[in-house]
């Protein structure tokens, strides 16, 4: 991933370790960790990508390569993440971008593109 996961949010470095961080998060509370059915939908957040807990509407840090994400607030575990198709030209897009201005709920690449363009960050040559 380009842009930041749990890696850069939580400094988990790895999947075993982001599930650690749950139980060490979750558990001190007496909160109970269980899986939930729920879908998720990621999108970018100043340049991190995350989702809104089903449970408690928590933002979730999501890693594309992580098999289930993990609500740190809730105890809830989502093996269900519905990816965009376009993630891999989302991110470039959304990479040379500020951070602040790295964002992405649903626009089509074309308006990232095009996005880009008015900030001078992509000429239209390369389009
Ligand atoms: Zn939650």
């Amino acid at each position: 991933m380009k842009l930041i996961g749990p890696v850069g949010v939580l400094g988990t470095a790895d999947e075993a370790m982001y599930g650690a961080r749950q139980i060490a998060m979750c558990g001190g509370r007496g909160i109970a960790i269980s899986s939930r059915p729920d879908v998720l939908r990621p999108f970018v957040s100043e340049g991190r990508w995350v989702a809104d807990c089903p449970t408690c509407a928590a933002g979730i840090s999501v890693h594309r390569d992580w098999t289930v994400a993990r609500c740190m607030n809730c105890g809830g575990i989502y093996a269900s993440i519905d990816w965009p198709d376009a993630f891999d030209l989302i991110e470039m897009l959304l990479a040379p971008r500020p951070v602040r201005l790295q964002n992405w709920t649903d626009e089509i690449p074309d308006m990232l593109k095009a996005e880009n363009v008015r900030l001078g960050l992509l000429m239209k040559e390369a389009l």
